[in-house]
């Protein structure tokens, strides 16, 4: 089957062409700068690359088509006709509580959709959006179904997912840990249940998926039980421009000393604070890397503290699990970074975790790099969200 998977943004949208039977991608690009000038991005294997052209996309609707012409075009395209794509897979940010798996997307789940817009009202609008655009492009009779970053955390128990707040901010106004990258967590689980040949359902696994953004997820029995976001992406570990946790009556001390605004307070913890706020140097793990060895001592305390976060937040999770039999990193710094692994999983050698530093030294694949003789296991697994939303898709349709 031929799906088409979209992650639209407020001005982008990224897209996939996967194959779900040889998991093949056919294509992939970004359509960025919408609303704006336009911008088209197009690569497919064996055919020539558009990088960064200027197309006409006042709305989504346009960038859609951009991504349709190119499919279908005769000399650079993948497909003969929009009618080879079988159906449309779209990444949605929040499905609340009312979205615990995947769905096909009708009028009704359209409305839930719209619903779960104060929760994430800065990426449900745009993921709709993109629905709507390929409803209206595509026609109605190309499925589509919404893949949500939040629906695999969707199995934690309350006394994961309950906040000590005044009971009625959950049950009035849905305030609760949600959790997001669920995706990502659920595949790579699933991905290191495979590659330890063992039925995911007898394991207890903890998933770090360490990139610009980073959550850490308790998977038991292949259901998540506790995860590091919250309710919002901006809580748990500090991340690349994130605070992670935080002491809520900072807040209010640092609102009054330098007179400003929720808006602009919270605009500090999202996009200044984190390793970049910490370091002053930059909210890439590469700079810090490199500022660090150049004697910058406030980039190494950021990416000491990221990997002490992480490695508490993976004792914590071994607890509340009763025990761990893998540990799994992936995304930018999970994937390509063998100092932070090795710095997250050193001295967690009590807990049966032991590191092997040459099978370590490995970058954005498939492995295994704990020690043969270590009782948890501790794998590398590259992220692929776009794939678990084609197969989640073919799956529905
Ligand atoms: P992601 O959000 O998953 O795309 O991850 C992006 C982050 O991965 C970047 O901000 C970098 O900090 C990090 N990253 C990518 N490559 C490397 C690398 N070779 N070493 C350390 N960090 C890396």
């Amino acid at each position: 089957m031929k799906v088409l998977v979209i992650n639209a943004g407020s001005s982008s949208l990224k897209y996939q062409l996967l194959d779900t039977e040889t998991q093949a991608v056919l294509a992939k690009g970004l359509c960025e700068r919408i609303g704006i000038d336009g911008r088209f991005t197009y690569k497919a294997p064996g055919k020539e690359t558009i990088d960064a052209v200027s197309i006409a996309m006042p709305t989504h609707a346009e960038a859609i088509q951009a991504v349709l012409d190119a499919l279908v075009d005769p000399a650079n395209g993948v497909i003969a006709s929009m009618g080879e794509i079988d159906a449309v897979g779209h990444r949605v940010v929040h499905g609340g509580e009312t979205f615990s798996t995947s769905v096909k997307i009708d009028d009704k789940v359209m409305a839930a959709l719209e619903e779960c817009i104060p929760l994430a009202p800065l990426h449900n609008p745009a993921n709709i959006t993109g629905i709507k655009a390929c409803q209206a492009v595509m026609g109605p009779d190309v499925p589509q179904v919404a893949v949500f970053d939040t629906a695999f955390h969707q199995t934690m128990p309350p006394v994961a997912y309950t906040y000590a707040l005044p009971y009625e901010y959950y049950t009035n106004d849905k305030v609760r840990r949600y959790g997001f990258h669920g995706t990502s967590h659920k595949y790579v689980a699933q991905r290191a249940a495979d590659m330890l040949g063992k039925p995911i359902e007898s394991l207890k696994i903890i998933t770090c998926h360490l990139g610009n953004g980073s959550s850490v997820t308790a998977v038991k029995n292949g259901k998540s039980v506790d995860t590091s976001m919250g309710f919002t992406p901006l809580a748990g570990v500090p991340m690349g421009t994130r605070s992670g946790d935080l002491d809520a009556g900072i807040l209010e001390y640092l609102m009054n000393r330098h007179n400003i605004g929720i808006t602009e307070m919270l605009n500090i913890l999202n996009k200044k604070s984190g390793v970049l706020g910490v370091s002053g140097v930059s909210s890439d793990f590469r700079d810090l890397t490199k500022a660090g060895s150049e004697g910058n001592d406030r980039a190494t305390l950021a990416v000491d503290m990221f990997c002490y976060s992480v490695k508490k937040l993976i004792g914590a999770y071994a607890a509340a699990m009763g025990g761990v039999d893998a540990v799994v990193f992936t995304a930018g710094v999970g994937e390509n970074s063998a100092n932070e692994r090795m710095a997250i999983a050193s001295g967690l050698e009590f807990m049966g975790i032991r590191m092997d530093p040459d099978a370590n030294a490995v970058r954005g694949k498939e492995a295994i790099i704990s020690a043969i003789d270590s009782k948890v296991k501790v794998l590398l697994i590259p992220t692929n969200e776009e794939l678990m939303i084609a197969l989640d898709t073919a799956a529905l349709v």
